[in-house]
């Protein structure tokens, strides 16, 4: 049976081509994708598209956007065997994370890719890309299952989930990486499937459910020599603010001095959600370690174990938004919910 993948193009470089006249770079017509990538033609597959209107650099992603797609893939979802959602690279990894928890129940492939440089220029990462998200969200198993049912991140030769990877180039055609997990599958002459990698359903025929509910009153606060008491107040102590994610040192190690340990014991008492995340690309929180995380721990912080920023936030948006209730949020915060932290 013939697979049908659903390309959605949201904006960014990849689907962008030089206007003959004024060589402008300029998004094409998505639905003219096999006149500009022949090669898809070759594929035993039907293609549709789907393409976003506006159309938008990625670094204007707002969650609305994910809402959409998310609504998007749960209307066809029925119809295609996987998706390829075209996307700028500078919020892939947020916009994969937070997909890969608002579609609870996957069977199917959903596979964000890009490029860094335009597909309609000679020397484009565009269309490996592209060509190579398309094969892998066909591909099927021998009793028909699909052979990455996850939210992932096509780059340069490497599937990786999405909830696991982070940009770390601005240069290299190898933008992302995904540090504490390894890849999913990796295409040289074939494609190379890491079964052990891969996150399977508990059953096939499991519904997907969407949780489009988001709540965005999440902060960032990244420690950092020099930060003053003013500054972490703004952070955790604001109203406005339900969860603060708090970027830490190491294996989840922030300042000592007491008076930054009041101030996480003083928002804590009030409720908030905070949250460990080390700002080393590799590794995991452990706050049993050091006095330093010991502190936090002992003052309500949340270890976030080897998650990512990006994952994070993703993550508390959706669990925020199906609970109103913090203490509900912080027990399913330390929870594998979509193979996005090893415990
Ligand atoms: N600024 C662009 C974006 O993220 C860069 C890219 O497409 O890769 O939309």
């Amino acid at each position: 049976m013939t697979s049908a993948i659903l390309i959605i193009y949201t904006g960014g470089t990849i689907g962008m081509k030089q206007d003959p006249k004024d060589l402008t770079l300029r998004p094409f017509d998505f639905s003219q994708i096999l006149e500009e990538v022949p090669e898809l033609k070759k594929f035993a597959v039907r293609i549709d598209s789907y393409t976003f209107d506006p159309l938008i650099d990625s670094s204007d992603v707002e969650p609305t956007l994910w809402t959409r797609l998310a609504g998007l893939i749960r209307d066809r979802y029925d119809q295609y065997d996987g998706f390829v959602i075209l996307h700028g690279t500078d919020t892939m990894a947020y916009s994969a994370s937070a997909l890969s928890f608002m579609l609870e129940g996957l069977t199917k492939p959903v596979i964000f890719t890009g490029s860094q440089l335009p597909i309609g220029i000679p020397r484009t990462d565009g269309k490996e890309n592209l060509i190579s998200a398309v094969e892998i969200a066909a591909a099927r198993d021998g009793d028909g299952h699909a052979r990455v049912p996850e939210v992932s991140i096509y780059f340069d030769s490497r599937l990786m989930r999405g909830n696991r990877t982070s940009k770390l180039s601005a240069e290299d055609f190898n933008a992302f990486r995904s540090v504490n997990w390894p890849p999913l599958a990796e295409a040289g002459v074939n494609i190379r499937y890491n079964k052990s990698a891969i996150r399977y359903p508990v059953s096939w025929s499991q519904p997907l459910t969407v949780h489009d509910r988001l709540d965005t009153r999440v902060a960032i606060l990244k420690i950092h020599p020099g930060i003053t008491p003013e500054m972490v107040r703004i952070f955790l102590c604001a109203p406005e603010i339900r969860a603060v994610i708090i970027e830490t040192y190491g294996s989840g190690n922030a300042l000592s001095k007491p008076w930054f340990t009041d101030i996480i014991r003083e928002a804590s008492a009030t409720g908030k959600i905070l949250l460990n995340v080390t700002q080393c690309t590799a590794g995991s929180v452990n706050m049993d370690l050091y006095a330093t995380g010991k502190s936090l721990k002992e003052a309500g912080v949340v270890s976030g174990y080897d998650v990512t920023t990006e994952a994070a936030l993703g993550k508390l948006f959706v669990l925020m938004g199906r609970n109103d209730d913090n203490g509900w949020v912080k027990a399913w915060l330390g929870e594998d919910l979509s193979g996005e932290i090893s415990k």
